[in-house]
């Protein structure tokens, strides 16, 4: 059967109108399933525990129920590669920190852009860092910590969450700024690395205070300074790096929400509206004061707002990250 040319135009137009009313249903209809919502790290650590928290709420306000899926690997390079090849519907969405600004200074090749293969959704939370030991570990002052390190050196074992993650770049600055070399030890994220240091498996871990703040009260492990350049509320008797120092050592964890790049613009703004519900959310407000983590103000929970200040980071990052040395092939 042969179609002449006229007899397929309106054909041809109805199969686009049909696409185009149906590709709008389907944004309009958005959510109408569960929605992933990838963590680079392991259960249990700190991208995990707020992930968990700004779910149940950003679930409530879409309708929907948000699943956290942990996808861990590589200090959370193997997430973001994910992410950046998921479908772009809505329906994968991906929590990750600063490491999302280190690692293209980090990594030589690095399977996704951060830059160029995300939607931007808006950031979700700033969160400090503490420097820790395992209860027992000899050193009882940060002045005691430095003499030890630099008398014990590589036999001294500090814990990561890998490349690329903050508990690195944090051990990182530290080991540069104090003139030592431990021996560092990955981990799928902090969560595991944190019950390495709490079983005397490693003997020191820098960990967000989202994971850390409950377990320095309840003085299961030792801390020797937190790492913004004035103290914490929640922890008002632990010393800055800085006053102790360590002058200008400061790294805060900012944390962003992403969309795979092509994600529509109407998903895009239900998903920025249910983060932006779940941020000012009491519960949620409430427990990361307790944790001595910052909710941003409203205008950089935005797609803007993030990607202004990843465009930030990763000029900032570069030239610290280079200084180093540090990277992977
Ligand atoms: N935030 C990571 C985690 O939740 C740890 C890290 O980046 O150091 O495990």
């Amino acid at each position: 059967m042969k179609f002449k040319l006229n007899t397929l135009l309106p054909t041809g137009a109805a199969m686009a109108c049909l696409a185009v009313s149906s590709l709008a249903w389907s944004q309009d209809a958005f959510p109408n399933k569960s929605i992933s919502l990838v963590v680079p790290f392991a259960a249990g650590g700190p991208t995990d525990v707020v992930a968990r928290m700004i779910a149940i709420p950003m679930g409530k306000a879409l309708g929907q129920t948000v699943l956290v899926e942990n996808a861990v690997g590589a200090g959370g390079t193997i997430a973001s590669a994910k992410v950046a090849r998921a479908a772009p519907t809505g329906y994968t969405i991906f929590i990750h920190h600063m490491g999302m600004s280190t690692a293209p200074a980090l990594y030589k090749k690095l399977s996704f852009d951060p830059l160029n293969d995300f939607e931007y959704v808006g950031q979700v939370v700033d969160v400090p860092m503490t420097l820790l030991a395992r209860k027992d570990f000899p050193p009882t002052s940060f002045a005691e910590l430095q003499t030890y390190l630099k008398a014990n050196g590589n036999k001294v074992s500090l814990a990561n969450a890998g490349l690329g993650a903050v508990s690195h770049l944090c051990g990182l600055l530290f080991m540069s700024q104090v003139g030592v070399e431990l021996n560092t030890i990955p981990y799928s994220g902090t969560g595991p690395a944190m019950n390495a240091l709490l079983g005397g498996q490693v003997d020191m871990l820098c960990d967000q205070t989202t994971q850390t703040v409950p377990l320095i009260k309840d003085s299961r492990v030792k801390v020797y300074g937190v790492t913004t350049l004035n103290r914490l509320a929640a922890l008002p008797n632990v010393p800055t790096l800085n006053e102790q120092g360590l002058k200008g050592f400061e790294v805060k964890v900012w944390h962003g929400m992403y969309a795979p790049k092509g994600t529509p613009a109407p998903v895009l703004e239900k998903l920025n509206a249910a983060l932006r519900v779940a941020m000012q959310d009491p519960q949620v407000k409430q427990r990361l004061t307790d944790l001595s983590s910052d909710v941003p103000p409203l205008d950089k929970i935005s797609a803007a707002g993030l990607k202004t200040h990843l465009e930030a980071e990763i000029i900032k990052w570069g030239p610290v990250i280079k200084k180093t040395g540090v990277f992977a092939d």
